[in-house]
């Protein structure tokens, strides 16, 4: 296991460091909690914290308060208070303020290597809870709440920070012939490998919405970047081929691009992605439509931009 270590002593570090590391953990120590603090936020890996009930500017108890809210309910934390003063109220309270266990100080060689034997199984466990309750057990991508939940995190971000960022909604054309046609297992296999070339994108937020439809989050992305993705992407899925007993299975998808405007929720972006999307359906299938150019023209006297189409990109590169 990754341990970070909390303890103002230098001795007491070192020492409880060649304990853990001659137990095969890796140790991350400090005799500062804020720093620690610091490195937890940064070090998603880190799968327990081993803290001193005494330390500097704050308590240990404390520090177990903060960890667990830098670590929120998405990062398994197995939190161990040691104290030199073995007492039943201290023990209580480090329960109460998130530790999992208690361990005296210095510890017993072997009960530490128990507890964290313990605590390995726990976070084990806990890791493979979050990796289900996230993941769409087909494709192996993002679920539809995981991906909600990461697209919104990042609408957050586009909102305070300076970078663009552009939702991509994807949907293969005419999946239901393909089941129908070649039967559902195969339909499962096309899935699978659409979802294997999207996740290959540098950089973004992917999942499955449901059924045929997947959806992208392109951060540090405008729409007209987004749009070069997705034109990747199209011409990427017509080259896929897929084998079955009545032949080789083609396929192609339709794409509906936006970008982050001030003000936007997630859901108003892939909203507007889905009109878009809807839009590629209905002019053909096999497409990219940028909802802001779809703006362009339904506006009034509005200009409508040029090379945004995935058919405006082939032309000029023809
Ligand atoms: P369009 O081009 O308009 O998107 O047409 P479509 O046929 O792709 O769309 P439609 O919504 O009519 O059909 C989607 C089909 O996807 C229907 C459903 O049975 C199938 N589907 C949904 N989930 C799965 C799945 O997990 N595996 C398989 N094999 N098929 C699925
Ligand atoms: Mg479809
Ligand atoms: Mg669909």
């Amino acid at each position: 296991m990754r341990i970070l270590l909390v303890d103002p002593g230098r001795t007491a570090l070192k020492i409880v460091t060649r304990l853990l590391e001659a137990g095969d953990h890796e140790v991350r120590g400090f005799t500062d909690e804020m720093e620690a603090l610091d490195y937890l936020g940064r070090d998603s890996e880190v799968d327990a914290l081993l803290t001193s009930v005494e330390l500097g500017r704050m308590s240990g108890l404390e520090l177990c308060w903060q960890a667990r809210i830098v670590t929120g309910d998405r990062r398994p934390l197995y939190i161990i208070v040691m104290s030199s003063n073995y007492e039943r109220g201290h023990l209580i309270e480090a329960l109460d303020s998130g530790a999992d266990d208690f361990i005296g100080k210095p510890p017993v060689v072997e009960e530490l290597y128990a507890r964290l034997r313990a605590a390995s199984r726990v976070v084990g466990m806990q890791r493979d809870l979050i990796r289900l309750a996230s993941t769409d057990p087909l494709t192996g991508s993002l679920n539809r709440r995981a991906f909600f939940r990461l697209a919104g995190e990042a609408c957050e971000r586009a909102a305070t920070g300076p970078l663009p960022l552009a939702a991509v909604m994807m949907d293969i054309d005419h999946f239901k012939k393909i089941n129908d046609v070649y039967g559902h297992d195969v339909g499962d296999l096309v899935l699978r490998g659409v979802a294997e070339q999207a996740q290959k994108v540098d950089g973004s937020v992917f999942g499955r919405l449901g059924g045929e439809e997947f959806a992208m989050m392109l951060e540090g992305r405008n729409a007209q970047q987004g749009l070069v993705v997705a034109d990747g992407l199209r011409v990427l899925m017509t080259q896929l081929s897929f084998p079955s007993s009545k032949g080789d299975v083609s396929l192609t998808c339709s794409f509906g691009v936006t970008e982050y405007h001030p003000g936007d929720a997630i859901d108003l972006m892939l909203k507007r992605a889905d009109v878009a999307l809807y839009e590629a359906k209905t002019g053909g299938r096999n497409r990219v439509i940028v909802s802001e150019d779809l703006d362009a023209v339904e506006r009034p006297g509005g200009i409508i931009r040029g090379g945004s189409r995935s058919g405006d990109i082939e032309a000029a590169a023809e």
